[in-house]
């Protein structure tokens, strides 16, 4: 095993993102040499460091064919990511992000899969402005929203209001936060760059000018120079919940109760569903079971995970960075051996246990707190915005932000649970939702209320087909052959990155190329295992008809209530694919 420690390798060996970092001064690099040129673009090593502070920069390219014939470049525009452990946020906050998203953005807000807001079509001289507010007015912070660090730690969002959680003994929310405390980045670059008036001058067409004693090299820690070899994704859930799809996080806790109350937290490490086709050395990995420990513990393991992975994750190259093959290299056991060496001590093996369930939040439920209430709102594919014809969600949340104040939390699905709801408001903010075109209740078929799709065109640079756009006239089809009503978790994603979990949903759909996808089949509901590739080559148009013909045979064969991924996966790719049609490479016959 080479040790790839901080320092101790050749610089030069190592992948250019990584010479960026360790070249930055903390993740200062030239960001401000490109904020203050009257240029709307970053240059590409801006564009890696950006990325910790929480915003990446992408263009449309709906509009590349017709900007170059015209004589003109990309349109560039900046996407930023919030951080919210948890998916909570106060309705004040939202309110501000609301009104940014208005003045800075593109007048839409994106509810993420990992319990984040994106503000999207922000051009470069509003990014400093934007960072700004957020930070000041709604004491929201960008920084870890992507880059390689430990991203924003997702938790079930419910876990401080809903009675299942009442004996619990422990607030996994405030958890959630304190993991995102503990493992910031530590540098001053965010402060300097985005808040610190007193270093910088902005000028009226947005280039801002820093001072020249602006870069201070920042002690991290737990980073160090060179910060993590890749992203870092940690949730945490219960035995009887797994929203968080702990499964597909680099660090996965599960909190294991019994008769309500937490006895400890099973551990597990090297989730991540990432892969390239045609790449075989990439994989999607369901996590592992590592340890079970008790609360006091969870930090300290955690960090020296993350320590190991720092320390022996592959900096050469990007595609074999993630933790999951860190571990496999490395071996489960003395992955677990070493992360004991480092944590300086040895911990409980793990108990095995499995969540019995994943919880999507929609509609009304009693909070445990007297006289309250929450409402889980579906929000079409996290897409925070009023539809020509269609649902108006911005409005919506936004009226109902302002009128009724409540606290606001963003689900592992990409929808909306309105909190802290009294009896008495009940009936008037399920006026505004019906007012506002909003499916509720019977309204929304269940189809739809497992799906969820990634961003994918036309501002994800790594898109290679349509994702959010496409998946809703692709539910449309298949409720028309009759589905509506089946409970299958449906998502689709642009590209294998699996922004939106495609590969631990019962049917994924995932971008092979420009209108090419592939379809996988056999996970499991509750996200405990992965699916497999079924099909290849699919065109949008494909989709419809081949999902809701595995639905037909699902109905017709099915064992009782057998779940679609339980039976997919029970009677096998090979005999799905003689029975639907498909020759064994997966296309069509
Ligand atoms: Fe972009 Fe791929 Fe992520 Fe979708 S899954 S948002 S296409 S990187």
């Amino acid at each position: 095993m080479v040790n790839l420690k901080d320092g101790n390798g050749d610089l030069e060996q190592f992948s250019a993102v990584e010479r960026f970092k360790a070249n930055s001064d903390g993740l200062y690099g030239p960001i401000p040499d490109d904020l203050a040129a009257p240029v709307d673009h970053f240059q590409d090593e801006s564009v890696q460091l950006l990325k910790h502070h929480g915003t990446y920069q992408q263009d449309n390219r709906d509009l590349r064919k017709e900007r170059k014939k015209e004589g003109l470049g990309k349109l560039y525009t900046m996407m930023v990511r919030t951080k919210f452990p948890g998916g909570r946020l106060s309705s004040e906050q939202y309110l501000i992000c609301d009104g940014i998203s208005d003045r800075y953005g593109q007048k839409d807000m994106r509810a993420t899969s990992r319990q984040d807001f994106q503000f999207h079509g922000v051009v470069k001289g509003s990014l400093r402005p934007l960072l700004a507010d957020l930070n000041r007015l709604a004491g929201i912070s960008t920084l870890g929203g992507c880059g390689d660090v430990v991203r924003n730690t997702m938790a079930n969002p419910i876990a401080d209001i809903d009675p299942a959680y009442a004996k619990c003994g422990i607030d996994l929310m405030a958890l959630a936060g304190r993991i995102s405390e503990e493992t910031m980045p530590a540098t001053k670059a965010y402060f300097d760059l985005w808040l610190n008036d007193e270093k910088a001058v902005v000028n009226p067409d947005g280039t801002v000018v820093y001072a020249k004693d602006l870069k201070r090299a920042t002690e991290e820690p737990l980073y160090g120079k060179q910060y993590l070899p890749r992203k870092f994704k940690v949730g945490i859930c219960t035995d009887f919940d797994n929203a968080a799809d702990v499964y597909t996080q680099d660090f996965g806790i599960i909190a294991v109760t019994k008769d309500g109350a937490v006895t400890g937290y099973e551990i597990l490490t090297g989730g991540g569903l990432g892969y390239t086709h045609s790449m075989e050395k990439t994989y999607p990995r369901a996590a592992t079971p590592l340890a079970f420990v008790q609360e006091e513990d969870i930090l300290p393991l955690l960090m020296a995970v993350v320590a190991v992975q720092r320390d022996y994750g592959d900096r050469k190259d990007r595609k074999q960075a993630r933790l999951k093959y860190t571990i496999d290299r490395m071996g489960e056991d003395a992955f677990r051996e070493k992360v004991y060496e480092y944590a300086g001590r040895k911990f409980d093996p793990p108990c095995g246990v499995q969540p019995s369930d994943q919880c999507y939040y929609l509609g009304w439920h009693k909070q445990s707190q007297e006289g309250l209430n929450y409402v889980g709102v579906w929000i079409e594919n996290g897409r925070i915005k009023d539809f020509d014809g269609g649902p108006r969600f911005k409005s919506a949340l936004r009226t109902i932000a302002e009128r009724f104040k409540p606290d606001m939390r963003i689900t592992p699905h990409h929808n909306m649970v309105l909190a802290n709801i009294a009896d008495a408001d009940v009936d008037a903010v399920q006026a505004l939702l019906d007012e506002h075109g909003i499916p509720t209740g019977e309204a929304l078929p269940p189809l739809r209320a497992y799906e969820m799709a990634c961003p994918a065109l036309p501002l994800c640079g790594l898109a290679l087909s349509e994702a959010e756009r496409a998946l809703p006239d692709v539910m449309r089809k298949i409720m028309a052959a009759g589905h509506a009503g089946a409970e299958v978790s449906i998502r689709m994603t642009g590209c294998p990155n699996g922004c939106a979990r495609s590969s631990s949903s019962e049917i994924g759909i995932i971008g092979s190329g420009k209108d090419r996808f592939v379809l996988h089949t056999g996970g499991c509901h509750i996200g405990t295992r992965l699916n497999e590739l079924f099909a290849v080559n699919l065109k949008e148009v494909d989709l419809a008809p081949a999902i809701a013909q595995l639905l037909d045979l699902w109905k017709a064969q099915r064992d009782g209530g057998e779940r679609f991924g339980d039976w997919s996966k029970r009677v096998g790719v090979k005999e799905l694919r003689e029975l639907a049609g498909y020759a064994s490479d997966g296309k069509r016959t």
